[in-house]
């Protein structure tokens, strides 16, 4: 039977990230991945923000991987000619209420070790953005845009060309352990509803699968219930504006981050387009639809801040699904980064609830890979 050092499923962004760290340092490593390409499920279906990390709480690894992450990504993208941009971007305050909310945010910032946030006025919102209305915001320099197909692009290339086998259209149905790791099973689409079937022998097993890593955990052994790591689906929709250019936008401009989501903002694309959302509600069953419905909700959101905006200038866009460890109105939960030695499953490594700041924190997380992967190999 084949052995590999390392097996990393699911080519999404942090899939990726992670191949091209390890490929750097060490041999026979294979990626494996369900869909006939990578980057085809969440890692495409998200708002492209690098992230400055001033949301989560100081030592959370969502604070401490998206502040790590977005040195990594803008310097990784500035020397490979990623396309990307730091654009800024200001978070409104439209109210009282608002502006304690904007304030806090401020405070968490800079106990989180981010320095280039202010509280600016409405005149120099103004000079910013002269159509947005807003009576305060706070200003984080450091947040920008970057290409996501060009990223994930980048790393799977470079990945390749130091030996990275990428094997595509494969499906991990199941991981057993074994004395020297881990028998990792595999399905090929073979036309017929059995497929083929076949399995290797792993050392380390990294577990990058996204919206499935809970059941990739729980073909490795573990009971997904007991240890808090079954995951919720939380769809996100978008929608476009029509004519970006009336607007001219330059800044991501958000109003004040809710419960599960960082509310309806406006993104400037690497294109020159401005997306709108997303917004976010718990699903069942993964569904990529977006409803023509939701326009007017997306308009009343953001018109608060963007008044000449008309219902009319927004047409259907795409949708993503998080994957969430939080349960509806549950309380937060941070990204699990984990070699599961103490499951008895040493070099089993679980990403699981990688939602966002999951693409900003990309290359911070591989990094983490790596020094347990160092420990194993
Ligand atoms: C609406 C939305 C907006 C977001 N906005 C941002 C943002 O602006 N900034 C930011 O930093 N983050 C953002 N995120 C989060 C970010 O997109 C994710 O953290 C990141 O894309 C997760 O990447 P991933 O590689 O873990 O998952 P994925 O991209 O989903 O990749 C997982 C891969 O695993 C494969 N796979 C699954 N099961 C198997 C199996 N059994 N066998 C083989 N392969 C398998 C899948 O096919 C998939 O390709 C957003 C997320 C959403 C949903």
């Amino acid at each position: 039977m084949e052995e590999v050092n390392i097996t990393i499923i699911g080519a999404g962004v942090i899939g990726l990230a992670c191949a091209y760290l390890l490929s750097e340092e060490f041999t026979d490593i294979a990626v494996i991945e369900k869909n006939s390409s990578f980057g085809q499920e969440t890692s495409s279906r998200n708002s492209e923000v690098i992230h400055a990390g001033i949301y989560y709480s100081v030592g959370s690894l969502k604070a401490v991987t998206s502040k790590r992450g977005s040195e990594l990504l803008y310097e990784m993208c500035s020397k490979n000619n990623i396309p990307h941009r730091k654009t800024g971007k200001l978070i409104t305050a439209l109210n009282e209420e608002d502006f304690k909310q904007i304030e806090k945010i401020y405070v968490n910032a800079r106990q989180c070790g981010i320095e280039r946030v202010h509280i600016i006025s409405r005149q120099e919102i103004k000079v910013m953005e002269p159509l947005i209305e807003a009576e305060k915001a706070l200003f984080v320099e450091d947040t920008g845009i970057v290409d996501t197909h060009r990223l994930m692009d980048f790393l799977y290339h470079k990945s390749k060309s130091a030996g990275v086998i990428c094997s595509f259209s494969t499906e991990v149905t199941d991981i057993k352990k074994i004395s020297s790791g881990y028998e990792v099973s595999l399905c090929e689409p073979s036309g017929d509803s059995s497929g083929d079937r076949f399995s290797f022998h792993s050392r380390v097993v990294i577990n990058a699968a996204g919206l499935f890593s809970d059941k990739i955990a729980e073909k490795a052994g573990i009971d997904i219930d007991e240890n808090g790591y079954k995951l919720y689906y939380c769809k996100g929709q978008y929608f476009r504006i029509r004519n970006p250019e009336k607007f001219s936008i330059k800044h991501l401009v958000y109003p004040p981050p809710t419960e599960v989501s960082l509310g309806i903002h406006i993104t400037p694309d690497m294109g020159g387009g401005l997306r709108l959302g997303p917004d976010a509600s718990y699903i069942s069953e993964i569904d990529y639809t977006v409803d023509e419905g939701a326009k007017k909700y997306f308009w009343e959101s953001v018109s608060k801040f963007l008044p000449s905006l008309k219902e009319e200038d927004l047409i259907l866009d795409t949708a993503g699904v998080r994957s969430k460890l939080q349960p509806e109105h549950g309380p937060f939960r941070d990204f699990i980064i984990k070699d599961e030695e103490e499951k008895g499953l040493p070099g089993f490594i679980n990403l699981i609830g990688i939602e966002s700041p999951g693409l900003t924190s990309c290359l911070a997380i591989a990094e983490m890979v790596r020094d347990f992967v160092r420990r194993r190999l």
